[in-house]
């Protein structure tokens, strides 16, 4: 995956070492070669349609555009984001996931994703939006977006009266890492998504160096609350190719969200969880309040586990 960043997220790079670390390329890259896996969530093996997601029956994934306005060098997606070729979708692609969806009523919540939707084509993105809401069997939209943060400047007119225009609720997932993400730029953006009538969540991945500390963390969710985005998730980072040096010790990250829960409000703790490596969902993980052996978990299907 190619560097990219925005001038937005460049400036914040030249003060705080935490954005750098995420968004400039390192060695170590390079140097863990191919460990991990470039899939770890098995979406290839799922792709019913160019671009469409289906894993678990009643939710789709669309992947609207393979760009973002910043890469993240921890991205899961890496396999994909930044093959601009690959992931360049239009309005016959939107017709064929329409069409999908009609034939499959039993899904009712589509979530736009990339890449950064907010990145894609104003003109595609109305489309998308309009031509899936226009669904009755759809009750649900979910947008998954960096934007606020990598480039805020694409929370534009045209995407946000998109947004207002959907009947059904309009979910907005922001990926944060970092208080010192909550610039007024960002603030704005979410201002204005929230004007448009988006309910606002957070996601972020626990990276080393970066947010892997109690006062970091605490601040960061704190600082959600405060902004109206409500801290949804916090992932342990997946083995990816190129990103393993991202990883924090499994006991760490549970000794941190257990001095956050004890700490935060409930309203500012998200829920910490592994993404199956064969992705079959989200395992919660549980905190230090309970004596409970870690080294292996069940996933939703049945199958065992070792903790990675
Ligand atoms: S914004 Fe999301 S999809 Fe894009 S590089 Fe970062 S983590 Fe990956």
């Amino acid at each position: 995956m190619q560097q990219k960043t925005s001038e937005h997220i460049e400036s914040l790079m030249v003060c705080e070492k935490a954005i750098r670390r995420q968004f400039e390329i390192s060695n170590k890259e390079f140097a863990e070669g191919s460990q991990g896996d470039f899939d770890p969530l098995l979406e290839e093996q799922h792709e019913v349609v160019p671009g469409m997601i289906n894993k678990y029956g009643n939710r789709a994934l669309c992947l609207l555009t393979a760009e973002c306005a910043s890469y993240c060098r921890f991205c899961t997606r890496r396999r994909l984001v930044s093959d601009i070729e690959r992931g360049r979708m239009d309005s016959d692609d939107v017709d064929v996931w329409v069409q999908y969806l009609r034939d499959h009523p039993e899904i009712r919540e589509v979530i736009f994703s990339g890449g950064d939707p907010f990145v894609a084509g104003d003109e595609l993105f109305e489309y998308a939006l309009t031509e899936v809401s226009a669904l009755s069997s759809v009750k649900v939209i979910r947008i998954g977006t960096r934007a606020p943060v990598a480039d805020p400047v694409l929370i534009n007119d045209r995407k946000l009266e998109a947004i207002s225009q959907v009947s059904q609720p309009v979910y907005i997932g922001i990926h944060f890492e970092h208080p010192s993400e909550i610039t007024r730029p960002t603030k704005r953006a979410v201002k204005r998504l929230i004007g448009a009538g988006a309910i606002l969540f957070s996601q972020t991945v626990f990276l080393k160096d970066v947010n892997d500390n109690f006062h970091t963390l605490r601040d960061l969710f704190n600082g959600l609350v405060e902004i109206g985005v409500r801290p949804y998730y916090i992932y342990r980072c997946d083995p990816i190719p190129g990103a393993t040096h991202f990883r924090v010790e499994l006991e760490k990250e549970r000794r941190i969200m257990t001095q956050l829960r004890r700490n935060l409000s409930g309203l500012a703790c998200p829920t910490y969880v592994i993404d199956v490596p064969n992705g079959s969902g989200k395992i919660p993980v549980p905190l230090e309040f309970w004596d409970t052996d870690t080294s292996s978990y069940t996933d939703f299907e049945g199958q065992k586990h070792e903790t990675q």
